[in-house]
């Protein structure tokens, strides 16, 4: 099969990588800002409460992880329960560009093969072309899947969802990228 042309899809989770949701619950961490955001999925999970009502979401957010994704050499797309909503609530607050997004057919959902809901998805999505998957909840067997499955060279990135992306993570994800290209070239 062809390689297709281009740089690499770059799929990006939110919650963990981006947001270390689990990180000290009293203080913002340490190079990150405090966001209160109220998304409309937000609002839907709580159908007690009439929307006025609905707390907002807090998030944080470090400011330089935008510019850093860019500088990476790949095509960034959501990869995220978000899906469109990241691009109107996070991009702005990340200084990124609105990005395509991965739709889900659905959430959640258990898999025979023990594998995270995403997977499968992601990887008739990406339709062959090369990827790096940065995910809190990626496992091994869905890396031996995605390897035995998809076409293409594909990495898969866990990210502590305690601590959120770190400089080491963004290292590792331009090697990936250079020795790919390398390996076209
Ligand atoms: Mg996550």
């Amino acid at each position: 099969m062809p390689r297709p042309a281009g740089p690499p899809l770059l799929l990006l989770d939110v919650d963990g990588p981006l947001v270390p949701y689990t990180a000290t619950p009293d203080r913002t961490p340490e190079g990150y800002l405090t966001h209160w955001v109220k998304p409309a999925s937000w609002v839907a999970r709580h159908r007690d409460r009439p929307p006025q009502d609905v707390p907002p979401l807090r998030l944080w957010l470090n400011p330089a992880h935008g510019p850093a994704l860019l500088a990476l050499p790949y095509r960034p797309v959501w990869c995220t329960t978000w899906q469109d909503e990241a691009n109107e609530h996070l991009s702005p607050l990340l200084g990124l560009p609105r990005l395509p997004y991965v739709p889900w057919p659905s959430m959640h959902h258990g898999d025979p093969d023990g594998l995270h809901w995403k997977t499968r998805h992601l990887v008739a999505w990406a339709a062959g072309r090369p990827f790096a998957w940065v995910d809190d909840e990626v496992e091994p067997q869905d890396a031996e899947w995605i390897a035995a499955h998809h076409p293409a060279p594909a990495l898969t990135l866990p990210v502590d969802h305690r601590v959120g992306l770190r400089p080491a993570d963004f290292v590792a994800l331009a090697r990936w990228a250079e020795d790919l290209s390398g390996s076209v070239a």
